[in-house]
């Protein structure tokens, strides 16, 4: 395996375990919470915060999908191309988001 990729797996890995940590913040048992308690609902202060951890463990656990499939592809070798057309999506641009599976053209 290349250096880079040594580096770009660390960087990964440690933004997989920092993602694990917020979305645990914001689960309940281990799962993520996504449905509204009716009790919580009727009060809005307390529903409002229930939103914004919704939108916030969604976001948080999409960009863990993404820190995942990148790691899969650097196991699988695919790592550094674009899923969309197969093109090298580039060491700056990889260095920028380790996480990204399209070129700078499908982003
Ligand atoms: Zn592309």
């Amino acid at each position: 395996m290349a250096e880079d990729l040594t580096d770009i797996r660390g960087t990964l890995e440690s933004e997989r375990r920092h993602l694990l940590t917020q979305i645990d913040e914001l689960t309940v048992g281990g799962e993520i919470d996504l449905d509204f308690d009716d009790d919580f609902a009727d009060r809005g202060q307390v529903a409002g915060e229930q939103g914004e951890n919704q939108v916030l463990a969604r976001t948080l656990q999409t960009q863990l999908d993404l820190v995942d499939r990148a790691l899969a592809r650097i196991d699988d070798g695919s790592y550094g191309t674009c899923t969309v057309c197969g093109d090298e999506i580039g060491p700056e641009r990889q260095a920028a988001l380790p996480a990204t599976d399209r070129c700078i053209t499908h982003a």
